[in-house]
């Protein structure tokens, strides 16, 4: 059996965006729908990781003991719903850095495939922004955008092709990807 596996976007898609970044653990606010959805894609046979850009690394904004206290709240908020997160990567750079791992480019979700040993085609990437739909594009990896965080705002500004998948939220997406009419 290929491994069913879900790749989210954190921030807008697992909880509350703001602009102005998510600078501490305190502003780490969950979607409860999307914890409750990650936990049911998890008890359903679903691999989730999370591949987040976490520029305000690079800016100083934050550091690392900080991002890790957030995952390790939404891993227990998963956990206590009876779920699991396999694995989060996150990108510290900035633009100006040229690395592979910040999205639009695709190294993070290229290096949770090769861990995974999973298929592109086999796999979503579920995001808000269209750097996140453009680094799944770049590996043929069917995207999702949710309407949480910047979606609208993606939608809003964006011509997106007339095939983008668009969901009002994490908990639509995972309805459909398990009654498997994505
Ligand atoms: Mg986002
Ligand atoms: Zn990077």
């Amino acid at each position: 059996m290929p491994i069913k596996l879900v790749i989210l976007d954190r921030d807008g898609v697992i909880n509350l965006d703001s602009d102005n970044y998510i600078r501490t653990l305190q502003q780490w606010i969950a979607i409860p729908s999307s914890i409750q959805a990650i936990a049911e894609l998890s008890r359903s046979g679903y691999s989730i990781a999370v591949a987040t850009n976490q520029s305000g690394i690079g800016r100083g904004y934050y550091d690392l003991a900080t991002l890790e206290a957030m995952h390790q709240k939404m891993i227990a908020l998963v956990e206590a719903e009876g779920g699991k997160i396999d694995k989060i990567v996150f990108c510290p750079h900035l633009d100006e850095d040229h690395c592979h791992c910040r999205k639009p480019k695709p190294g993070m979700l290229q290096q949770i495939l090769n861990e995974f040993g999973a298929q592109p085609s086999n796999t979503y990437f579920v995001g808000d922004s269209l750097r996140d739909l453009q680094a799944a594009w770049a590996i043929n990896m069917p995207a999702a955008l949710v309407k949480t965080g910047k979606g609208q705002r993606t939608l809003d500004k964006t011509a997106l092709p007339e095939s983008t998948l668009v969901f009002e939220d994490l908990a639509d997406f995972s309805r459909h990807l398990l009654a498997a009419n994505c």
